[in-house]
Order: structure tokens, then sequence, then C-alpha cells
């Protein structure tokens, strides 16, 4: 949120902590998604590409995912997701959630963040400027975490996803979604390791929780 992204580690050191996860590039060009072992850089206008070992990642949120139990759900909206976890585990309010969530998408909106047109350029800014598409009846993948209210800030608390589809073609944060019967994988994840930047760029901006800043950027 306070725009410090030009740097941070490298797509090969994220595939050692785990096999599916979200994040972004460096300068905030694109979103990031791990799935299964790749990295993928959904950028703005549907261009996607995989990434290099060598390319930076100044934020990311990555898992060993193995799913503690799969359902097959319907879902009306990005808010439905939160029941089918609650269904799950009912008492992980305070405790991390990890999903995955495969099918055929009846209606999704993603967006792509642009990329920072100037260093430090906040993501409350840019969130202005994204690209946003919506898609029907495409099939693919969707990888979330669900994040406690008390770490916003360090995640997006609440529902954070990103989608890819099959043919690994378009692909963002997931804005909204609609899907008649999905498989949702989840596991309840209580064990989180956390690696801060060490540059001055990091150290010497002011940090802050945005709460609504986050929220209508995130959605
Ligand atoms: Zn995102």
């Amino acid at each position: 949120m306070s725009g410090v992204s030009d740097s941070g580690i490298t797509v090969s050191k994220l595939l050692q902590k785990g096999n599916q996860g979200l994040g972004t590039f460096v300068r905030m060009d694109g979103e990031l998604l791990l799935l299964d072992g790749a990295v993928y850089q959904l950028q703005a206008e549907g261009k996607i590409r995989v990434a290099d070992q060598d390319d930076e990642i100044p934020y990311a949120a990555a898992t060993h995912f193995r799913s503690q139990r799969t359902v097959t759900v319907k879902l009306d909206t990005k808010d439905s997701i939160d029941a089918v976890l609650e269904e799950f585990n009912d008492h992980a309010s305070n405790l991390f959630m990890s999903y995955r969530i495969e099918g055929v998408f009846q209606r999704l909106k993603c967006r792509t963040v642009k990329g920072q047109e100037y260093d430090g350029q906040p993501l409350s800014e840019l969130g202005k400027k994204q690209f946003v598409a919506e898609y029907h009846d495409v099939e693919g993948t969707i990888v979330g975490f669900r994040s406690p209210v008390a770490w916003q800030g360090f995640f997006v608390a609440g529902e954070h996803m990103h989608f890819i589809d099959q043919e690994r073609k378009i692909g963002g944060h997931v804005l909204e979604l609609q899907a008649r019967e999905v498989n949702v994988g989840i596991a309840t994840v209580n064990n989180v390791h956390i690696e801060l930047p060490t540059s001055d760029k990091f150290n010497s901006v002011v940090m802050s929780t945005d709460d609504a800043g986050l929220k209508s950027v995130e959605g």
C-alpha cells in the first residue's frame, strides 16, 4: 500500500516456499499466481507470461497446499466462499485458511494492476487505473487465502483470490465470481512465517494499516 515495490525475493526462492500462492511483481506490474510449481505474471490487458526464475517479487503469500477436504459447491458471489470455509472449520476466524477452487465459472470479474508510473506510487492510486475484465463460462483455477482481520496489512483481511484459466491465457485478481458447480479444496493454516524486506526504502517509508484503502483496491 505504501508503494515500496522496487525489489524483493526471486521467483526461484518463492518456489521453495510453496506450490500455491499469490502476490505481485516489481513496480506492481500485474498480479502473481503460483500454481503447482509455476509462477505466472498476469499483466494488464490480459497478457500472461511464465515468470523468469530471477524476476523479483516485492510481495507474495505462498503455502505448501494440501487439501484437508474437498467439497463440490455452488458459489453465488465471492462472499459465498466464506460459508463454505465456515462449514469446514467454524472456529477459524483467527486462523488463516487456504483454498483452491477448480471448475467452470459462469461469471468472473478480474482485475490486473497496470504497474507503477513512478517510484513509490501507492497501490490506492494504481487501483484507479487498473485493468478490469469480465469473463463468462470460463474454466480454470482460483488460488485463495482467507486472512484474519487482525492481520490486515500483512495480508488482505478476508478473502484474497487470483484466477488463471485452463489454457493459461487469462487471469487476474478476482473481484466478483459466480459458479454453478465447482470443487473447493480447503486447508486451515496455523503456522505462518513472515519475511520482511531489509532495504533502506522499506525502512524509511511510513507504514500504516490503511483499512479503507485496502478494501477499495483489493475488493
Ligand atoms: Zn490480489
